[in-house]
């Protein structure tokens, strides 16, 4: 399923996308634009929106269904595979 997202450090608070698509986009408090809604991705608004940022800030990616545990392999106390944590091998690089 595809998500809007709008780069914040790449928009520089145009308007063009808030008033090219209302129902996609608004103002937040920084004078930023953020995504108000993720309905009806397929509107013709919404491309003209994308199409009309002059920063490309606004992209349609896809959204990885909550998948937010990819590295927790990564995170083991050792840092060689064959040793299963116990060899002391981080403390004897240093
Ligand atoms: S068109 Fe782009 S730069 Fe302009 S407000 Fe929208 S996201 Fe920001």
């Amino acid at each position: 399923m595809k998500k809007i997202n709008v780069n914040d450090e790449a928009c520089i608070g145009c308007g063009a996308c808030v008033s090219l698509d209302e129902e996609h986009f608004a103002f937040n408090d920084e004078g930023l634009s953020h995504p108000i809604s993720q309905d009806n991705l397929n509107s013709e608004n919404l491309k003209n929106a994308i199409e009309s940022c002059p920063t490309s800030a606004i992209s349609l990616t896809e959204n990885s269904s909550d998948n937010d545990e990819t590295s927790i392999e990564d995170d083991e106390d050792c840092c060689c595979t064959s040793c299963d944590g116990h060899c002391g091998c981080e403390e004897n690089e240093a």
